[in-house]
């Protein structure tokens, strides 16, 4: 497994900083720090929010922490919470005013991923039907018995990191049984629906032959 050390020395690598330089040679603590002119969207003592000047769309909207952490593991809780809180309102905001049909909220944690600087940053993207920008999950279906194995390798890792979730499965015969159980009503439901057709239908004959 990489250590998040790796990955912070693959972002510095690919930005081309040093380690060592990192917060005088750092972009967005320059930003966030009002020597690098941005066009501001939202500021706090904490964060700041920005319009990207290399957008996916002129509404694409970086919002950052104002001190200086490498990848999205290294910010404090409460500033993760901060941060959270205030992407909630840029997407009312954009919403509102941009009026698009989505929004992706992403964070590039690592180079892999699209990470291009070593600065935390969540980007707002508003969306809008056949923008033609290419950020889709595939839709098919995965290899169950692969997601499988990788759930059961994960469980005892889950249970120290996570003490207080309850991992107990449902028993899969159960969920069978409710399964049936529903299909069971609808069928009824179905069945029921007809026989009240039906005897609509002879109520009208009935009606008609009367007259
Ligand atoms: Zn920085």
């Amino acid at each position: 497994m990489i250590k998040t050390g790796r990955i912070i020395k693959k972002i510095y690598k690919a930005s081309g900083i040093s380690k060592a330089m990192e917060q005088q040679q750092c972009i967005f603590c320059g930003i966030a720090s009002g020597q690098i002119p941005s066009k501001k969207i939202y500021e706090d003592d904490r964060v700041i929010a920005v319009l990207d000047i290399y957008p996916a769309n002129p509404a694409h909207l970086l919002v950052l922490t104002k001190k200086h952490y490498a990848i999205f593991n290294q910010i404090p809780k409460d500033e993760v919470a901060h941060l959270a809180q205030i992407c909630r309102r840029i997407s009312e905001l954009l919403f509102k005013v941009v009026k698009p049909e989505g929004i992706n909220f992403f964070i590039a944690n690592g180079p892999v991923a699209g990470q291009k600087a070593p600065h935390m940053i969540l980007h707002a993207i508003p969306r809008f039907a056949g923008d033609g920008l290419n950020l889709e999950i595939p839709e098919n279906p995965g290899d169950e018995k692969e997601i499988e194995a990788f759930h059961s390798s994960l469980k005892k890792t889950l249970k120290d990191y996570f003490p207080n979730v309850d991992f107990s499965e449902a028993e899969p015969k159960e969920e069978k049984k409710e399964e049936k159980e529903e299909e069971e009503k609808q069928e009824k439901e179905k069945k029921q629906e007809e026989k009240e057709k039906e005897e609509e239908i002879n109520l009208d004959e009935l009606t008609e032959k009367l007259l």
